[in-house]
């Protein structure tokens, strides 16, 4: 009863579906107090990327490919343990 007058005055529709409590989930890029210690500046994801780019590429020792790791960090590597 309370309900519907409140839908009546704000003129906003309830959502039919139900939504299932398991679908919802924390929100990520949660950044704490005290994570940007020692006067580090938090660096956002482009400048990450941009850096990541400007490294030199070498030829991994596992996937035979010129990439951004070697042997000691491949992915095909880490895959198989
Ligand atoms: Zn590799």
């Amino acid at each position: 009863m309370i309900a519907e007058q409140f839908k009546k005055l704000l003129g906003v529709v309830c959502p039919d579906v139900v939504y299932d409590v398991s679908d919802i989930h924390n929100p990520t890029d949660i950044h704490n107090k005290g994570s940007g210690s020692r006067g580090k500046r938090l660096k956002s994801t482009k400048e990450m990327i941009e850096k990541e780019i400007s490294k030199a590429k070498r030829k991994c020792a596992t996937c035979q490919q010129i990439v951004h790791h070697d042997k000691r960090n491949c992915l095909l590597k880490n895959a198989e343990k």
